[in-house]
């Protein structure tokens, strides 16, 4: 039988392995920082009409610039924001990989402060962009004056900030993008996809856009919209930026039936966007519990809780698996990682840390 490693893949992706959570069939998964609730049945309905509309004329390629879905997205983002501010793709892993195509590559390098999300050096990997990897504070903290220091010492051709962070859940302070922003050589990418979950007061890159033409903010409807297997992310940028991964989009990369399905979710956003409220709650619920039962917690302004759960943390998350509860190991020495759901996921969750993990030193 051949094996990867008998193929002439790219030296520097050897001996790398895909990215992905388990998958796996258990009751109660609190692995990958979806939305727990099923799409509302009018919705369901919206989008089947929507997608049964572009049937016939599925034998067209779709429209190339997605046009009509990208003026509804700004009119959901509002900041004054217009269609040529906003470009789609297949999720913003997608729009975030463009990015690195356009803006790094060979011989160009990123930077990011870890722990953030993981996705951002594979994906620079995977366009041949050097990857630099920051660091934060011991609490997972980051202050301008680090951040600055680090921009200063990379020279990087695109930093990756995460608001609020993944995995730690906590929003970026502004004083970092501010100070990231007057320092940074090259663009400048806040990864916003948990924005709709912010605590009150939490501010938006969005708003400082007018005036930062190297700023991009890439959100998605995964994870509020309840809309990951849609797969729709999107950035807001200056025009010359959505113009620019122009360059490396493939043709016609949005399928007819995402852009259908997506705008008929859009048209639904209230509905949708609904369970918002009612999973933050579940997310302060879980802060809250576990801090009761004495553990460590992060700040959370997304829908997943980072908790200390002692030296062991592969224990720990076997333990809760073998409790009928998946949660993510996000390779944080000591730490898990859970998403908020419904109540029912959540009392599961508590009783299962009960059960599971008290037992654990
Ligand atoms: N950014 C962050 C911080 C994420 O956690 C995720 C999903 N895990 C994504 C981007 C990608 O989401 P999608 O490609 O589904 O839009």
């Amino acid at each position: 039988m051949t094996s990867l490693d008998d193929l002439p893949i790219r030296d520097d992706l050897r001996g790398r392995r895909p990215y992905g959570a388990p998958q796996l069939d258990v009751p109660v998964r609190l692995n990958t920082n979806e939305n727990s609730y099923p799409v509302p049945e009018p919705v369901v309905e919206a989008i089947g009409k929507a997608v049964a509309a572009e049937l016939r004329d599925l034998n067209r390629y779709p429209d190339r610039d997605a046009v009509a879905l990208r003026a509804d997205l700004a009119d959901y983002l509002g900041h004054g924001l217009g269609t040529g501010n906003v470009w789609a793709a297949n999720g913003s892993n997608e729009v975030q990989q463009q990015l690195l195509q356009v803006f790094g590559g060979p011989g160009r390098t990123a930077l990011g402060f870890t722990p953030a999300y993981s996705m951002h050096p594979l994906l620079a990997t995977g366009t041949g962009t050097a990857w630099r990897d920051g660091n934060r504070g011991p609490d997972f903290g980051l202050t301008a004056a680090d951040a600055v220091a680090q921009v200063r010492e990379h020279r990087p051709d695109l930093v990756f900030l995460c608001s609020p962070n993944n995995p730690t859940g906590t929003a970026l302070d502004p004083e970092v993008l501010d100070a990231v922003l007057a320092e940074a050589p090259g663009m400048v990418v806040v990864d916003e996809a948990y924005a709709e979950f912010a605590r009150p007061g939490t501010p938006t890159a969005l708003a400082l856009l007018p005036g930062h033409p190297r700023l991009v903010v890439t959100r998605t409807m995964s994870k509020a919209f309840g809309f990951a297997g849609g797969r729709l992310g999107y950035l807001a940028a200056d025009p010359a930026v959505v113009d620019a991964v122009q360059l490396v989009r493939l043709p016609y990369h949005l399928s007819a039936l995402t852009q259908a399905a997506a705008r008929a979710a859009l048209a639904h956003r209230d509905l949708l966007l609904g369970t918002v409220e009612a999973i933050k709650e579940q997310r302060d619920r879980i802060v809250a519990g576990l801090r009761l039962r004495g553990r460590r917690v992060a700040d959370s302004d997304a829908n997943f809780v980072l908790f200390e759960v002692g030296d062991d943390e592969r224990v720990a998350w076997r333990a809760l698996l073998d409790h009928g509860v998946l949660v993510r190991d996000v390779g944080l020495p000591g730490w898990l990682r859970v998403t908020a759901g419904t109540p029912q996921e959540t009392d599961a969750f508590l009783t299962a840390i009960e059960a599971a993990i008290e037992s654990v030193p």
